[in-house]
């Protein structure tokens, strides 16, 4: 076995960058390959345009007359650039894209044929849904399901492949996949912000949601990565001894980029673009081995289809570069995982972002609304947006001292701090004329100034303002942002809606003017939000303390964390924002479950093997080397032999109790796993797996490392963290 190591080691040092060619402006290449306004404009009919344009902006049905011009002329875009088949693209719950490619191509008899593609196929598709996560919706209703096009996110080619965006629901209509729910966010925040903004500027008809995600990766050398079963199976390192240099002198991050790593970067980038995902920044992360890369914003149904896209991609181009990349949020023990940033905002169709400073009081007080707001549906929600991130594999970086914390909690900067003290001052009821210029020129109007030089950035909170955005840092490098922005959009949706009563009640019962009304409703909303502020280190023990106190979650592990997802609160939220009933949520709640199950199952088969089967033989095969060694040693110096082969002696002493160890604590864990499996409730398995299985991991990954410390290198199976981490 240790041959594959070496032979993974000769191979990844003849891997050097690969010529990247083409010298295409990134302007020339972006949208080539997408079916979008440009290409429908040229394209489609008027009546087809404008029938699509109208399903973008008002969500108006598409007839079939129009869905029929829309297919023949996209299969004719698609065929003058040399596409074959068709797919219908989407997310289901297992959190990858999923696609079953047909091809154009049909036959009409009399030995002819011809490439079609009618409406019907462009509209909807009827995959075999039986194998996608469904939580038990197929099995109570019907068992099909089908695929629906989503006109907000354009058609694209793919290599050879036209793929359609498109929804996944059962027959039923209950929500399969991710798109659906977050569809239904995006209308329900934008009737919620519109109604709000109708206080500001009567103007406004739409809000949308944007997002820009940041994604961060380990990209490591693929001969190396695939010598790896742990790697292979599970996406991380169950055992491995930490590299003795590792990320402690800080000199990755924004370092320059290494030339293979930056030629995957270069076609990775164009892959991007020609499908239109705008990818903006790179750069190196913190961690050896770990980058990073960030596109321009998005609206969030795009960005959401545009980062699933992207990992996909990804692990596609790394293969040529041969790279294996590694979305998992901590693939290596001891330095730094993986996030994904999620910067999110809201804009006005009269392009006013709603979460940036205005240039006036009264645009400015806009601006504090929804800042305002924002905050209380976080406070109001902190436990759901915990859960909307939670994963096995997002459990290593929450609440493990890095990244941020499992308490979800808001930081705004000084700056905005002092504004919203000074806004809880505010008298309850009328105000005087000279508190409201007093607000206005002073509180309401000092804004923009303030936060250009606001440039304190807490890299330890989990939810971030950031001048003109809000950042939410704790979502997992693996996950689909569809989840974490439909609740991120639901929160905020009801928070508004909710804010538009008590603000109208105001005005028609107390009388109050309109700004009277939206100061007094923000001030009572700083007050019972207050709890969810924080702007100091969120990584220290003191803040788990201080959160305790003021009764905030800290759900430290998934299946702690995932309950408040199927709280009376939860189901009663999406039912109200017609976003998922209660069936769909039930749903997501057992799917979430039964995968983390399944994660931390195989990973302990996974470590089983590798412990039993691949680092104790290596072992043993070293102690019978020492023990042959004390033999000769014996023949040579007779009754001297103890003292000059005594560090021999205790060499295999030590040996031999690691191996003890690992054999006690592997088959303690099977034990538990054996029953853990029989446990009928997935709740309660799902505990047992987390606090019965999981903790075992940690035992024999202990012994392991120490025997990777005492055993000849020469022999040693598994390829070493300095070899996966610093090869490049
Ligand atoms: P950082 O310093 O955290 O890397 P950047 O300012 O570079 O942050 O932006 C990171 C991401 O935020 C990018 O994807 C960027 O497009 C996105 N972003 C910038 N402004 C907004 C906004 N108003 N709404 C949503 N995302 C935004
Ligand atoms: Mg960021």
């Amino acid at each position: 076995m240790s041959t594959l190591r070496f032979h993974a080691l000769k191979e990844s040092m003849s891997h050097t960058a690969i010529p990247i060619e083409g010298k295409e402006k990134r302007s020339d290449l972006f949208g080539k390959n997408v079916f979008n306004e440009s290409a429908m404009r040229q394209h489609l009919s008027k009546d087809a345009y404008n029938g699509v344009m109208s399903a973008i902006e008002h969500g108006t049905k598409i007839d079939r007359n129009i869905a029929d011009q829309v297919a023949s002329s996209m299969k004719d875009w698609a065929l003058s650039k040399g596409v074959t088949h068709y797919t219908h693209w989407f997310q289901p719950l297992t959190g990858i894209t999923a696609e079953k490619h047909d091809a154009f191509f049909e036959t009409i008899g009399g030995g002819r044929s011809v490439e079609k593609f009618g409406g019907d196929q462009l509209v909807q598709q009827e995959p075999d849904a039986s194998s996608f996560p469904s939580g038990g919706i197929r099995n109570t209703f019907e068992a099909r399901g089908y695929t629906a096009w989503d006109p907000t996110s354009p058609a694209f080619i793919y290599g050879t492949t036209l793929c359609i965006p498109t929804i996944f629901v059962a027959y039923t209509g209950e929500a399969l996949d991710y798109k659906t729910p977050l569809l239904r966010a995006l209308h329900a925040v934008d009737n919620a912000a519109t109604a709000v903004c109708k206080y500001f500027d009567k103007n406004v008809k739409k809000v949308s949601s944007s997002l820009g995600w940041e994604q961060e990766y380990f990209l490591i050398d693929k001969s190396l990565a695939t010598s790896r079963p742990d790697i292979t199976l599970t996406g991380r390192t169950l055992l491995g001894h930490s590299s003795a240099k590792g990320q402690q002198l800080d000199d990755h991050y924004f370092g320059s980029i290494p030339s293979r790593a930056l030629s995957f970067m270069r076609e990775l980038e164009t892959e991007c673009m020609l499908v239109g995902i705008p990818v903006k920044t790179r750069h190196n992360e913190v961690a050896p081995n770990q980058f990073e890369l960030a596109p321009i914003f998005e609206e969030a149904n795009l960005a959401v289809d545009h980062n699933s896209l992207l990992m996909d991609i990804m692990g596609r181009v790394a293969s040529r570069h041969n790279f294996k990349v590694l979305l998992h949020e901590k693939p290596f023990a001891g330095v730094n995982g993986s996030g994904k940033h999620n910067n999110w905002s809201l804009s006005t169709d009269t392009g006013v972002n709603l979460l940036g400073p205005g240039k006036t009081p009264m645009s400015n007080l806009q601006f504090l609304t929804f800042f305002i707001n924002t905050i209380k549906a976080v406070h109001d929600n902190e436990e759901l947006l915990r859960a909307a991130i939670a994963s096995a594999s997002n459990d290593h970086r929450l609440g493990a001292n890095e990244a941020p914390p499992a308490i979800i909690s808001v930081f705004i900067g000084d700056q905005l701090t002092k504004v919203l003290e000074e806004l809880e001052g505010v008298t309850d009821g009328k105000l005087s004329p000279e508190e409201k210029t007093d607000l206005k020129l002073n509180v309401v109007g000092k804004i923009p100034d303030v936060l250009l030089d606001n440039t304190d950035r807490n890299r330890t909170s989990p939810f971030a303002f950031t001048g003109n955005k809000f950042e939410f840092r704790a979502v997992g490098s693996m996950a689909n942002c569809g989840n974490p922005m439909t609740v991120l959009n639901t929160i905020v949706a009801k928070q508004l809606k909710d804010f538009k009563v008590e603000v109208d009640a105001l005005i028609e019962n107390k009388g109050l003017k309109k700004d009277e009304a939206v100061f007094n409703v923000l001030r009572e909303y700083i007050k019972a939000s207050r709890n969810i502020l924080f702007e100091g280190n969120g990584y220290g023990e003191a803040w788990a303390i201080e959160a305790k106190k003021r009764g905030l979650s800290n759900n430290k592990t998934t299946p702690e964390a995932l309950k408040a997802k199927v709280s009376k609160k939860a189901i009663a939220l999406f039912e109200e924002m017609n976003v998922m009933s209660k069936i769909e949520t039930e749903a997501r709640y057992e799917i979430e479950i039964e995968e983390y199950i399944m994660h931390i199952q195989i990973e302990g088969r996974v470590l089983g093997d590798i412990a039993r089967n691949h680092v104790v033989p290596t072992a043993i095969k070293y102690q019978n080397i020492l023990i042959k060694n004390v033999k000769g040693l014996k023949d040579i110096f007779e009754e001297k032999y103890q003292r000059v082969s005594l560090e021999q002696l205790n060499l295999i002493e030590e040996i031999s109790a690691h191996i003890a160890g690992i054999n006690a604590n592997v088959t303690k864990m099977t034990n538990e796993r054996k029953k853990a499996n029989s446990i009928e409730d997935i709740e309660k398995k799902a505990h047992a797996y987390c606090f019965k299985v999981k903790p075992l991991f940690d035992e024999i990954r202990y012994h392991c490392d120490k025997l990777e410390l005492l055993v000849d290198d020469e022999i040693w199976p598994l390829t070493k963290y300095r070899e996966l981490l610093f090869t490049r």
